[in-house]
Order: C-alpha cells, then sequence, then structure tokens
C-alpha cells in the first residue's frame, strides 16, 4: 500500500519539485548512487573490482522528450565506456553497462532509441563488454523485447531483464530461455495495475520462482537480481546442475552489501548495478518505494535539516 502510494507520488510532478529540489535528497541520494560524475563510477567499478564484485553501470535518466537530451545521454554512455576501457576494468564482462531506452529517446521516437541504444552497444563491442536493456513499466515491454530482439542480431551478448511481477513474463522467460541469452530476473519496481502485474508480495515471490526456474533449466545466462534471501537460497538450490560460470547474481549498490561479498567469497559471480549521473529522482523513488523503513530515512533526513 504505501509502497503504491510513493510510485504514485513519485509521478506527480509537484513531489518531483520538492524532493529533487532539496539539497538534503542529496545525503539520502548518496546511499544508492556512487556520484554524480564518470570519474565517481569509474572509483567506484575499481573498489567493487577490488573485492571481486564485477559492475553494470547505470547512467541515471529516463522517460526524456526531449532528443538532445537523449544523444547526451549516449555520449555520457560512450565516455564511461571508454573510461573504464582505459582503466582495465572491462575485460570479460567485469564492467558493463545498463541503458533504459526511454532515456535514449523511445518516447520520441522508437526508431531513434534503437539507433542511440546501437550505439551504446558497439561501443560496449569495441570495450569487450555487454549492455542489458533495463525494463520500465509495463507499456514499454513489448517495445524493449522488439528492441532487445533487433540489438541481439548484431550483438548478441545484449541482455534483457524481466519482471517476475507481470503475468506475461514466465512465457518471456520461455522465450529467452535459449543459448547465449542474458537475462536479469527481477521482482519489478514500477505501479502497475491487477490486470498485468500480480500485487501481493506472495504472488509476486511465486512467480519468480516460477521464472527462475524456468531460466534455470534453460541454455542461457540467467542473472539473479534480487536482494530476497529466500530466493537467492532458492536460486542457488536450482542452480547446482548447471555449470559453473553459466548463471550470476546481481544485486543494487548500497543494499546489502555483506550479502554481496558473502556470495563472492563462496566463489559466485556477483554484480553490482551502479547507478552515477544527477538525474536521480526516479531511481530514488523506486528504492523508497521498495522499502518503507528507507522513507523512515529519509524522513529524518528531512528533519535534521529544517
Ligand atoms: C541488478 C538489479 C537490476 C534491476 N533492474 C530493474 C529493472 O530493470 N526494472 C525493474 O522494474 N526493476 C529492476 N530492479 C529492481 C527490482 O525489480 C526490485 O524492485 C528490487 O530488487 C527489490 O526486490 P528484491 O528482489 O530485492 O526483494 P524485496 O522483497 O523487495 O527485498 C528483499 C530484501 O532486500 C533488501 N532490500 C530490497 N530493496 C531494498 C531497498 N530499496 N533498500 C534497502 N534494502 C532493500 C531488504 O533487506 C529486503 O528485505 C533491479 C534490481 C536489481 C538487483
Amino acid at each position: 500500500m504505501l509502497r503504491q502510494l510513493i510510485l504514485a507520488a513519485s509521478r506527480d510532478g509537484r513531489v518531483k519539485a520538492v524532493v529533487a529540489g532539496a539539497p538534503l535528497s542529496r545525503g539520502v541520494v548518496r546511499r544508492f548512487v556512487s556520484g554524480e560524475s564518470v570519474e565517481d563510477a569509474v572509483r567506484t567499478a575499481s573498489g567493487l573490482a577490488a573485492h571481486g564484485l564485477q559492475v553494470s553501470i547505470d547512467h541515471l535518466g529516463e522517460d526524456t522528450l526531449d532528443a538532445g537530451q537523449a544523444e547526451s545521454t549516449v555520449k555520457a554512455y560512450l565516455l564511461l565506456l571508454d573510461r573504464l576501457a582505459a582503466a582495465g576494468l572491462t575485460a570479460g564482462g567485469r564492467s558493463e553497462v545498463s541503458v533504459k531506452l526511454t532515456a535514449v529517446g523511445s518516447a520520441i521516437d522508437r526508431g531513434l532509441a534503437l539507433d542511440n541504444a546501437r550505439t551504446i552497444c558497439e561501443a560496449a563491442r569495441a570495450a569487450a563488454t555487454t549492455v542489458t536493456l533495463d525494463m520500465e513499466d509495463h507499456t514499454t515491454t513489448d517495445a524493449t523485447l522488439l528492441a532487445l530482439h533487433e540489438l541481439r542480431r548484431d550483438f548478441p551478448g545484449t541482455g534483457a531483464v524481466l519482471q517476475a511481477y507481470l503475468r506475461r513474463t514466465e512465457a518471456d522467460c520461455r522465450d529467452l530461455a535459449g543459448a547465449g541469452s542474458r537475462v536479469r530476473l527481477c521482482k519489478g519496481a514500477y505501479k502497475e495495475p491487477p490486470s498485468v502485474a500480480f500485487q501481493g508480495a506472495r504472488e509476486v515471490d511465486r512467480a519468480y520462482v516460477r521464472c527462475l526456474g524456468v531460466l534455470m533449466a534453460g541454455d542461457g545466462y540467467p542473472m539473479v537480481a534480487s536482494h530476497d534471501p529466500r530466493l537467492i537460497a532458492i536460486a542457488g538450490a536450482l542452480a547446482a546442475g548447471r555449470p559453473a560460470g553459466s548463471y550470476e547474481y546481481q544485486m543494487l549498490f548500497g543494499i546489502r552489501p555483506l550479502e554481496q561479498q558473502r556470495l563472492a567469497d563462496a566463489g559466485e559471480t556477483v554484480r553490482v548495478y551502479v547507478p552515477y549521473g544527477d538525474e536521480w529522482y526516479g531511481y530514488l523513488m523506486r528504492r523508497l518505494a521498495e522499502r518503507p523503513a528507507n522513507l523512515g530515512f529519509f524522513m529524518r533526513a528531512l528533519a535534521s535539516r529544517s
């Protein structure tokens, strides 16, 4: 209920103006975002690499209606990939990038977004790494999977995200469980109606396990994106028969870092999703919605500065 309220409020321009405009928000943001500059992102990737953790880096931003902004986002990714490669962090896919199609122009023109995504994929290939397409709200799912299909013709390593809370996802997992297919399975972070998405936490968890079962039984490369201890344990059990290195765990920067390290120390591949940039509003609101305790943290920060 609180989750739905926060996600609904996050779409309200007045709430955005208050939260994004308040300097005090930055302190809270720092818990979830590596910093604003490309140097911050590379430094974070390097620090995590020193602890045996891989990264997928996201240049923050979404829902742009400005072609110039979409172009700036592409340039930011090219610079990022260049810096990661120069720092020796991309070899073997140790650092890859995550891209939201709405950040590169899909709400303006899908062809423009596809061209922009292609440009980023080319740079990723030149840097010996890959791109994963983030998944946004359900109105974008078909277009994102279509773009994935197009991109995989030339860049077969391009990854997708599937959201277990969507009723359609088990079927999408079946479609994407083939050889060479990289699929990041997450619960889903947007406000979705009951017609398309399971609403209860238990229902979503059960859907996640069904989807994971499909992916783990397939020939692709499942990426288990969850901080949920039960799901992580189930993933371990389902992966028992798979060859080493044929799946990985993924978690968000700043969330359960000790668990990230524990899995990596146990020999698992663990990738941390590292966002950077100044367009952090939508990302922060989704993190607040996931955990009411974060909202308390945020409100205390507000109160202590007022
Ligand atoms: C690598 C990665 C990429 C993702 N990409 C996408 C995407 O493209 N599209 C999309 O819709 N969603 C994405 N998500 C978000 C995802 O859908 C969930 O909203 C998020 O991961 C929380 O779900 P959970 O599986 O961790 O389970 P939950 O049941 O939400 O959390 C389990 C436990 O994890 C910890 N935890 C979880 N979230 C938080 C938080 N915000 N702050 C503090 N502790 C927390 C708590 O201890 C909690 O008890 C991504 C998640 C990851 C890890």
